[in-house]
């Protein structure tokens, strides 16, 4: 059994206390909303920070707001159960519900939070691995070595972000509110992500997000997610694939967003995708052609489970049939 290496948990009542003591123990902490992927992560030695600030007491963060106007507010610290059943999510933001419902097991989507979400860890076979194992092997760049053992040649970590979440929250054009030291600020999901899987969120040190808030839907917005990933019954995605279709009243493809995950550090929005589809009637021929773009966007590496050709080729299979399942959904 692994356990947990020594560490303090202190309690934030507030947003502005969760604030002050991650910036009075700076990199020595960490936050922490569910635990499900932090503490997961500290037992391999990933993580050691000494002090643990625990978000969850935060009353105010705990919340899902609809209004018809603004739009979706989710506080960081709905759970993912509370995403993935609440009734306005699974009507008006559909490929949310199914994503938040895709992550891992009931056990962990009732303890792991949206906020917490959006910044898991990315991910790779040679850095997910406990000490024992990344000692016999010499580390690698993410933690405590200095090559990439996956791209050798690579300047940069290639790990792969692995939140169900996150490419959602693109399609959706979702807005990600930070607080910190310097005040609250905002981020499209978008450029919340880098292609660098060391330094993989726009977010400072001490910064923490507070709320995800998502435009409201165009009366004809529709859209689904699905997950490639080995075990159906709690792995995390080896593939993601996000589509978002908006139509007008006849029928014609207005706007559409098409995010592919788990390739790579960060989710891609695939800009050929949404040129296929718009202005088309979503037959097959204009399906087939964006999920032609979303695979000749992604290049899986070897650093997740399964092969590189099988990734690569499920991302057209994947891609296809979310845009089927979301141009075949009620708006
Ligand atoms: C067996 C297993 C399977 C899993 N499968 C999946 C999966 O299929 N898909 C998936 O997406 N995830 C998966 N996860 C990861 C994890 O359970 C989820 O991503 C979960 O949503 C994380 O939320 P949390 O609140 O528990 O985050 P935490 O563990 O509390 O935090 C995760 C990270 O985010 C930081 N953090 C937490 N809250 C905030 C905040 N409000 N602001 C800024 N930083 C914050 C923490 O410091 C930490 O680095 C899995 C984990 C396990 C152990
Ligand atoms: S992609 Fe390279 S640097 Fe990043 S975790 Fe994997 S082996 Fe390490």
């Amino acid at each position: 059994m692994m356990r947990l290496p020594p560490f303090r948990y202190v309690r934030a009542g507030s947003v502005d206390e969760a604030i002050a003591l991650l910036a009075e123990h700076g990199p020595d902490a960490l936050p922490v909303s569910g635990g499900t992927d932090l503490y997961a992560n500290m037992k391999q030695r990933l993580f050691t920070p000494k002090v643990v600030v625990g978000l969850r007491p935060i009353k105010t963060l705990h919340f899902i707001e609809y209004d018809e106007r603004a739009g979706l507010t989710l506080g960081a610290l709905a759970t993912l159960t509370d995403v993935a059943e609440s009734e306005v999510v699974r009507t008006l933001y559909a490929a949310l519900a199914q994503a938040a419902a895709a992550v891992s097991t009931p056990q962990l989507r009732n303890m792991g939070t949206i906020g917490g979400n959006v910044c898991v860890d990315t991910r790779c076979n040679y850095y997910n691995q406990n000490l024992d194992w990344r000692k016999a092997l010499g580390y690698c760049m993410k933690k405590d070595g200095d090559i990439c053992r996956v791209a050798p040649s690579s300047p940069k970590c290639v790990a792969v972000n692995s939140s169900d979440t996150a490419p959602v929250l693109i399609a959706f054009d979702a807005t990600l509110h930070l607080a910190g030291p310097g005040g609250e600020r905002a981020v499209r999901a978008a450029d919340f992500y880098r292609d660098d899987g060391m330094f993989a969120w726009a977010k400072a040190p001490g910064e923490i997000v507070t709320r995800i808030t998502l435009p409201p839907p165009t009366p004809h917005t529709r859209s689904a997610y699905l997950k490639l990933r080995m075990r159906n019954s709690f792995d995390f995605p080896i593939l993601g694939v996000a589509a978002m279709l908006r139509t007008d009243e006849t029928g014609i493809c207005r706007d559409a967003r098409v995010v592919v995950n788990a390739v790579s550090p960060r989710p891609i929005l695939v800009a050929d995708a949404a040129s296929a589809l718009v202005g088309t009637r979503l037959d097959a021929a204009a399906l087939d052609a964006a999920a032609d773009a979303a695979y000749a966007v992604a290049k899986p590496l070897d650093n997740t489970s399964a092969t590189i050709p099988y990734r690569k080729r499920m991302v057209r299979v994947f891609a296809r049939r979310a845009l089927a399942a979301a141009a075949d959904s009620t708006p």
